[in-house]
């Protein structure tokens, strides 16, 4: 499977891109969360994705799908079916899909027109799409936060999106044949630990406590690092010297 961390924010090259905002592209057609999937690249590949896989409702993982469900609508094909927690899907209804924030595209659907589709996710059912099957795993956040499982017949990448330290996930990573890769957070550096644990984020000495809980080899690829330290955060982070680890670069399609 090929994934791709779409681009955000101001910077001359792919080593200084910062990640305002959170999508990660998969083999064209999912995406995970839609914080930026609707503020990069044209219509026609925006029209691509088909399947968008929310981890929760906070902005920065949310952001554009009101603008990606407009830029994509085709009256008459088939909508784009968007998965989330049932609290996931009750702040879309509420929060954003409300006639004030923007139309409400869920009712608009329900009386005909193909705007998008909902699909609830349970946590640990996995959901099939586009050859892949994606399992949706609880992780520890300030709101109800799924972390994904994304496997093909080649690969099995782990992306647990926001959370602070977790433990469900690193089991079921643990028994993942394929697995490749892990996209995990390093949010803050460590001297705002305390700001990391209210918020169920990591810092880097936590990202290394979460690491020596996977028994398999893999790539431990930082991502959701704050723009303001994220010099900082990247320091902290390579000091740590973790056998597998590298820095996310936003806009590189990563193969597995
Ligand atoms: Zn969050
Ligand atoms: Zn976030």
């Amino acid at each position: 499977m090929n994934i791709t961390l779409a681009p955000t924010g101001l910077g001359h090259d792919a080593q200084t891109l910062y990640h305002y905002l959170t999508t990660y592209l998969i083999n064209d057609d999912v995406a995970i969360d839609a914080g930026s999937l609707g503020f990069a690249g044209s219509p026609a590949e925006q029209t691509r994705v088909r399947h968008v896989f929310l981890s929760h409702s906070h902005i920065d993982h949310v952001a554009s799908l009101p603008i990606f469900l407009e830029n994509v609508f085709d009256q008459g094909a088939a909508p784009v079916t968007v998965y989330g927690s049932a609290e996931v899907l009750d702040s879309l209804q509420r929060d954003v899909f409300n006639d004030r924030l923007w139309p409400d595209f869920i009712g608009m659907s329900r009386k005909g027109e193909s705007l998008l589709r909902l699909h609830p996710l349970v946590a640990g059912q996995a959901v099939s799409c586009g050859g892949l099957s994606i399992t949706p795993v609880p992780v520890h956040h300030s709101v109800p936060t799924f972390g994904f499982i994304v496997e093909d017949a080649a690969a099995a990448v782990v992306m647990p999106g926001d959370t602070g330290p977790t433990e469900e996930i690193w089991h079921r990573a643990n028994r993942l044949a394929n697995l490749k890769a892990i996209f995990l957070e390093a949010t803050f550096p460590d001297e705002q630990a305390r700001l990391a644990d209210i918020a169920g984020h990591l810092t880097p000495k936590l990202f290394a406590g979460e690491v020596r809980k996977v028994n398999r080899p893999a790539r431990f690829i930082a991502v959701h690092i704050k723009a303001r330290f994220q010099a900082q955060v990247i320091a902290e982070l390579q000091a740590l010297a973790l056998t597998g680890f590298e820095t996310v670069r936003p806009g590189s399609v990563y193969r597995f």
